[in-house]
């Protein structure tokens, strides 16, 4: 044991994106406290933050060696990693070479670093000349990405978490912030406890524990919010709580969305949503009036058939009120994972290119290619996440390398994703844990270093990037991801490319970050000036923050000058559309799915850690008791729930946080707990026209009573 030292580096799990003190002997984290001098915590930590060591401290379930799979059913055997990479390069190249670039595809992950992000995505789009890369991302924040775009003009909140100190009004809508985001929600009820005249609007189908605590519980019938928010706007038109000023100088627009809320008046709207109209006429007025109202929304508003609708009707009140550009007033979308907004930043999805650059855009393509010396980029539009797996289903795309998340859980409709992989040439999985249920179907594994033993950055919910920093090496032969997507890299570049400048050329993640950052100059993320020195001295920084600048930017937007081509904000008209899949006689009831407090995605981390099933120790269906009594079931029974995709059986828990006619099931469990892939097996794969992003928070089934055989 060697002489104890502390770390300063980030948490692993949500968007918040805490600071953390790792204490370490050298070869093992015997401690993780919170970093009283990171801006976005100062100090505090969640369960799942606090539970962090204790997950680091376990190599249970770990991948320890590069394997592969000689024939398909056989076990993984060990090889070494210069057989792995040579054999990967190999069979990439081959399928390229045979099929056309677009036979490829990569999944990525919003767990992974900026910079393993940064090498994944030139890889792609610069070497194999795809741009099939998508992200987990898909399924957590697109909907909000396309918000941001079409209605300011650029991706990224203009707010930050001082705004929680300063709003008198808080919307909260599509999240469970007390579970989801905590050492925020922690914060926002500190502000409350300030000033007794904070109020909380909460938009939720469920009682939550968020919910439960509100001013205004706005318990809406699940699919509804467009009918909402536009009922709001409709009764601040027809009060006169506008901002006639922001309205007239600062946005495009207006008139046709007033035209589209004359038809959504608080009646019909409040009908729809199955809530009183004094209600959202409650919420309306004290949304409007406040000195500063700030909307908090997440995964209730993304993951639907019309989430970027659901977006852009919330963001239509900001712009409509003036509730924007200034302290304690804006959208502010929360991020679900530690770096979905670094991926964002690097381009590293189907439908975006660098530093917020658009695929579609000539010039942005030409400006990448030239920076990267690759002579072009490909202009056709890049699969989506549930597009790629449909399309290796299908036999169009035929080899996939996924690295650091788990679809086989994660992704709608699990049995599709299962028989793509089974139909794939060529499946490379890259991972910390070798249990995942995607690993089964792996033909390569790729043994990846894990949190506590990766060096890179991160950005939080707020545009703010934090250094991780390595504690510990990772365990037997675990490596870095951007130097794993980067050895083969070399390789594949030496069998399709030789002679071409060398695209991978790094030693370490400072020169990938360096990389990063200059693609960004002169773009609205620009960190021109933000380099990993500047970090160490003076802390984790919001974006932008150009080159002669030496702190980050905490709002954007104060003059109210937008990133759109005119400067003006962009009302969008949305008018309301249902669910994708409607319930039924068949299928009469609408299940949602959500987050648990002290679990994090498949649990493949917080699943090994025992504590962190105290609070909910086995997944159950959530149903009212009404509803149960109806069929004649009981708490504690197992039922069998089924959409028109699959079924699952599990057990019932009744509670009447939920309104009859809806059921809700966690989000976590997956094949390593249970005998089936977890609740996306009867999840439907409908997705946002827009955003892509699928219906997670829908999905029509029906209940009965599990005859066991
Ligand atoms: Fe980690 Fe999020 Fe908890 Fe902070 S709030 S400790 S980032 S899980």
């Amino acid at each position: 044991m060697g002489e104890l030292r502390t770390t300063a580096s980030t948490c692993c799990y949500c968007g918040v994106g805490c600071g953390v003190l790792i204490d370490s002997d050298g070869e093992r984290i015997v401690g993780v406290r919170g970093d009283p001098d990171h801006p976005a915590n100062a100090g505090k930590l969640c369960s799942k933050g606090l539970s962090l060591a204790l997950t680091a401290q376990s190599d249970a379930g770990r991948a320890l060696l590069p394997s592969w799979r000689p024939r398909r059913g056989e076990a993984l055997q060990p090889i070494g990693w210069d057989e792995a990479y040579d054999h990967v390069a190999a069979r990439l190249a081959a399928i390229v070479r045979r099929h056309g670039p677009d036979a490829v595809a990569f999944y990525v992950s919003g767990q992974l670093l900026t910079e393993d992000y940064y090498v994944f995505n030139k890889l792609a789009k610069g070497l194999v000349g795809t741009n099939n890369i998508d992200t987990n991302s898909r399924l957590c924040m697109s909907s909000a990405v396309t918000g941001y775009k079409l209605a300011l003009g650029a991706d990224g909140p203009p707010t930050c978490y001082e705004d929680l100190d300063h709003a008198r009004t808080v919307l909260l809508a599509g999240s469970n912030m007390a579970y989801a985001h905590p050492v925020l929600y922690r914060r926002l009820e500190a502000a409350r406890a300030a000033d007794p005249e904070v109020r909380w609007i909460v938009v939720d189908p469920r009682r939550t524990d968020t919910a439960a605590m509100a001013d205004l519980h706005l318990q809406i019938q699940p699919g509804t919010d467009v009918a909402l928010f536009n009922g709001m706007l409709h009764h601040l038109i027809w009060e006169g709580w506008l901002d006639p000023a922001h309205i007239g100088l600062h946005t495009e627009g207006f008139d046709e969305v007033k035209r589209l809320v004359r038809d959504m008046p608080p009646a019909a709207a409040a009908a729809l949503c199955g809530i009183r109209e004094q209600d959202l006429c409650q919420a309306a007025e004290w949304f409007a009036r406040s000195p500063a109202s700030l909307s908090l929304y997440c995964m209730g508003l993304n993951q639907s058939s019309h989430g970027t609708d659901k977006n852009l009707a919330l963001i239509n009140l900001h712009l409509a009120t003036g509730q924007i550009g200034r302290p304690g007033a804006g959208p502010f979308s929360l991020t679900g994972q530690p770096n979905a907004m670094g991926g964002r930043e690097v381009g590293g999805m189907a439908t975006m290119l660098a530093a917020h650059r658009d695929i579609g855009n000539a010039a942005h393509r030409e400006e990448v290619a030239a920076f990267w010396q690759v002579g072009d980029l490909s202009a056709r539009p890049g699969l989506t996440a549930v597009d790629m797996f449909d399309a290796l289903a299908d036999g169009q795309v035929k080899a996939v390398w996924i690295t650091c998340t788990n679809p086989v859980h994660s992704l709608p409709n699990i049995e599709v994703v299962r028989k793509a992989l089974r139909q794939a040439e060529l499946v490379i999985v890259q991972e910390a844990y070798a249990d995942t249920d995607t690993v089964a179907y792996a033909d390569v594994l790729l043994p990846a270093a894990s949190w506590g033993e990766k060096e890179g950055t991160v950005t939080n919910s707020e545009r703010r990037i934090s250094r991780v920093r390595p504690a510990v090496a990772p365990p037997g032969q675990a490596r870095a991801d951007w130097r794993i997507a980067a050895d083969v890299g070399r390789r594949m570049q030496a069998l399709l490319k030789p002679g071409t400048p060398e695209l991978f050329p790094y030693t370490g993640p400072r020169e990938i970050f360096d990389e990063h950052r200059a693609l960004t100059v002169g773009r609205d993320l620009d960190i021109g000036g933000l380099d990993y020195a500047l970090l160490d001295a003076a802390g984790p920084q919001q974006w932008p923050l150009p080159a002669g600048q030496v702190r980050g930017q905490a709002r954007r937007y104060t003059d109210h000058r937008y990133a759109t081509a005119s400067g003006k904000a962009r009302f969008q008209p949305t008018p309301y559309r249902p669910v994708a899949v409607a319930t039924s006689a068949r299928y009469p009831f609408h299940l949602t799915t959500g987050r648990l407090r002290d679990q994090w995605h498949g649990m493949s981390r917080t699943g090994r850690v025992a504590r962190a099933f105290s609070h909910a120790p086995e997944p159950t269906l959530d149903m009212h008791p009404d509803d149960a009594a109806r069929r004649g079931l009981a708490e504690g029974d197992l039922v069998r729930v089924a959409s028109r995709d699959g079924q699952l059986v599990l057990p019932l828990r009744l509670t009447d946080e939920l309104p009859s006619g809806s059921l809700f099931a966690a989000m976590h469990w997956s094949g390593r707990f249970m005998n089936s892939g977890g609740i996306n097996e009867i999840s439907n794969a409908a997705v946002d026209a827009k955003s892509f992003q699928p219906e997670l928070k829908h999905s029509a089934v029906r209940v009965e009573k599990a005859e066991l055989g």
